[in-house]
């Protein structure tokens, strides 16, 4: 049998389309692309915005177009929050939320034998962490999810509907899957989850410290990376493993969300500006090299002309090395959704315009500092003569050398911007 998958979102998303891939390899089927004719098309689907939400109706349309005889299977987030937006769509077949993932294959054989659909939906607040392992990944940096779901419940945000509550997988079982990895050839590991930090919160007297302190004794780990994490999360303990364990790369995907403390409290976010910036500051003085990235929200409900200035003042004091923009997605049963003043979309296009602005002028800054310096990175992908990678410090690295380089650290002179890469020549291809 023939198989097609489609992932849409985040990290998360994408590590379990891998679990997937592999459970159904297992069982013998054959993965071909999505523009192929398949047997099966399975869409795992994301809901984080409204863009989200018609991107993965779109793929499931277009699924039934290339095979309507294949059988469809539509998972994930969006049919955790919105089953009966995806069950208006005739020709799906099997339709699970986002548990049983990892028992893809199990379902599509029982589709097989009845021919009857299957609906999979679990109360997302009341299950335990769906356990899933990869012993391998088809990218160079290998994601491992640790923990799923949300307690926040920032006012904004569909994620804890979708995913539930914080659970997390055990950390025998995360150092277990990192050393496979690393046996199968993976340089790099990056840490995700639906809220990193949360991991461990609830286990017993458990913490994404005590995770990070197991993990950076494994050999032949070469880069750790932390997909994200909340500036709440960046605690001493945390500080403290992160001064003294240069596995840990020099970047920090830390989300700000906005700039003012009036529209901060409207999100139900956690913190100040005041708070934040210190603690930048501080992570700063123990890695004087760390890069930071950050999200923002624009266009919140009641964000004023003036709001938006603070959030513009807050981040050129801040220094992050890029912005992932978000304009506000009004998601149906948030609190965000239920707030008046909201902004209209002509305002909220040219303040995402400006805001994108700002973040390439600070992009482009942070990749000057590395002009006539030395970096080391892991070529990913091989294109033209050139291999493509991230630095440790996350930015994106070109240089021209051999195919055989591809996944091993090397050393190169960044000699020029060729945005978004900086250009250099190998130096050391033993790095
Ligand atoms: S921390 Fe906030 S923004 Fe992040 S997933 Fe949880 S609720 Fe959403």
């Amino acid at each position: 049998m023939k198989f097609a998958i489609e992932t849409l979102g985040c990290k998360v998303n994408t590590y379990e389309t891998n679990v997937m891939i592999d459970s159904l390899e297992n069982i013998g089927y054959n993965q071909v692309n999505f523009n192929d004719l398949s047997d099966i098309y399975i869409i795992n689907t994301c809901t984080v915005t409204n863009n989200a939400d018609s991107k993965s109706m779109k793929m499931i349309r277009q699924a039934i177009k290339h095979n309507p005889d294949a059988i469809i299977v539509v998972v994930g987030c969006l049919v955790q929050t919105n089953y009966d937006l995806v069950d208006t769509i005739d020709g799906v077949d099997i339709i699970l939320g986002n548990v049983h993932k990892s028992k893809i294959g199990e379902y599509i054989q029982t589709f097989l034998k009845t021919r009857e659909s299957i609906k999979k939906i679990e109360d997302i607040c009341n299950v335990e962490f769906e356990e899933m392992q990869l012993n391998n990944f088809n990218k160079t940096r290998a994601f491992v999810k640790i923990q799923d779901g949300c307690n926040n419940y920032c006012s904004y945000c569909i994620i804890p509907f979708a995913r539930g509550n914080v659970r997390s997988k055990k950390p025998e079982v995360v150092t277990n899957e990192i050393k496979e990895l690393i046996k199968n050839g993976h340089q790099e590991i990056v840490l995700t989850g639906i809220h990193t930090g949360s991991y461990g919160v609830d286990l017993d007297n458990y913490s994404l410290s005590k995770l990070l302190t197991e993990i950076v004794k494994i050999d032949n780990l070469l880069r750790l990376r932390i997909s994200s994490i909340e500036i709440t999360e960046l605690s001493d303990e945390f500080m403290n493993i992160l001064k003294n364990n240069e596995v840990l790369v020099d970047h920090m995907h830390i989300p700000l969300q906005s700039g003012s403390n009036k529209i901060l409290k409207l999100m139900n976010r956690k913190y100040g500006i005041k708070y934040f910036v210190d603690k930048i500051d501080k992570l700063h003085s123990i890695r004087p090299n760390m890069l930071i990235t950050t999200d923002v929200i624009v266009g919140f409900p009641n964000e004023t002309e003036e709001l938006f200035k603070e959030t513009i003042d807050t981040i050129k004091t801040i220094n992050f090395a890029k912005i992932h923009v978000f304009p506000y997605s009004k998601r149906e049963g948030t609190a965000a959704a239920k707030m008046n003043n909201h902004v209209d979309p002509v305002t909220k296009k040219k303040r995402t315009r400006e805001l994108l602005k700002l973040s390439k002028k600070l992009e482009v800054e942070t990749m000057n500092k590395y002009l006539n310096k030395t970096l080391e990175f892991i070529p990913e992908i091989y294109k033209d003569g050139y291999l493509i990678g991230h630095a440790g410090n996350y930015l994106s690295i070109k240089s021209e050398g051999p195919k055989e380089l591809l996944n091993k650290q090397v050393k190169v002179l960044i000699k020029e911007i060729k945005y978004p890469h900086l250009v250099g020549v190998l130096i050391d291809i033993n790095a």
